[in-house]
């Protein structure tokens, strides 16, 4: 993927802040943070989101976020972490590279990836759950 902005940057080709690197993955800090420290965990492999994305490496990319949050809580003195994960455009993905958040929270100022919400319909206690079960 020659124009996708992750692939250059994850290889290197473009800089940026990054806090890890390895032969699978890069961690950049977000150039639009939610808050103070807010990362991405991109996969230095081209998928588009988690449906292209092979299992084994979305749950590296969870495991990495895993060995990060500790280091990240210290360096940052935050007092919480979100992980965020879009997918399509209807989920707010603006960048088609799959990419993991880390948005550190701080005390007091809410968290960074927030909702409305809703209240669950009587009916899709059930229609959803039997919908899904059978597909899978
Ligand atoms: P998405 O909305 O696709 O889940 O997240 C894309 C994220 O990438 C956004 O939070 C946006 O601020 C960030 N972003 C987009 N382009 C760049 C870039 O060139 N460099 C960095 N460091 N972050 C970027
Ligand atoms: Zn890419």
């Amino acid at each position: 993927m020659d124009n996708c902005i992750f692939c250059l940057i994850a290889k290197g080709d473009i800089p940026s802040a990054t806090l890890y690197e390895d032969e699978k993955f890069r961690v950049i800090l977000d150039l639009g943070p939610a808050a103070r420290g807010h990362a991405l965990v991109i996969p230095k492999e081209h998928y588009a989101d988690l449906f292209e994305i092979p299992a084994d490496l979305a749950a590296e990319a969870v495991k990495l976020a895993k060995r990060l949050l500790p280091a990240m809580k210290e360096a940052l003195s935050c007092d919480g972490f979100q992980l965020v994960q879009n997918n399509g455009e209807a989920a707010g993905q603006t960048v088609s590279h799959y990419h993991l958040h880390i948005i550190p929270c701080y005390a007091g100022k809410g968290p960074g990836a927030a909702w409305t919400p809703g209240e669950l319909a009587e009916e899709d206690k059930t229609a959803i759950p039997e919908a899904v079960k059978k597909l899978l």
